[in-house]
């Protein structure tokens, strides 16, 4: 079915979202890539730049992930469940600072977009 889709996509230079928790489909057919966490964008990029730099710990997570998701699984029902910051990740995070309680910053850059107070140097 997304080989259908993907070469309308070609063909008739229709866009396509593409919403999933499976990154090798991701791989597959995605040029751009926008990673959600508690209902927040909070990482976006091309797909080369989220795959090869990943900023977010979420995102690194993601991607780390083996094909087996039931413990990060776990770990992701933890995450969502955070009631003590306005970052998703913020129970989760190990280095999160006394700011995340309180806010996140975002940061653009070259096409790329990061919600977290590390920013793009220090992520
Ligand atoms: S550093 Fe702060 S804003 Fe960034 S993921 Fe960790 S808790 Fe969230």
């Amino acid at each position: 079915m997304l080989t259908i889709l993907y070469n309308q996509h070609k063909k008739q230079g229709l866009g396509i979202i593409l919403i999933s928790h499976d990154l090798t489909l991701i791989a597959e057919f995605c040029d751009d890539i926008s990673v959600m966490l508690g209902g927040q964008f909070i990482e976006k990029g091309s797909k080369k730049d989220i795959f090869s730099n990943p900023k977010h710990p979420y995102t690194k997570l993601l991607i780390n992930s083996k094909p087996n998701f039931s413990k990060e699984l776990l770990e992701m029902k933890e995450i969502i469940n955070n009631e003590h910051s306005p970052c998703p990740y913020y129970n989760y995070c190990k280095n999160s600072l006394k700011i995340c309680k309180i806010r996140i910053r975002s940061y653009s850059n070259n096409g790329r977009f990061l919600k977290c107070n590390r920013g793009f140097e220090n992520a």
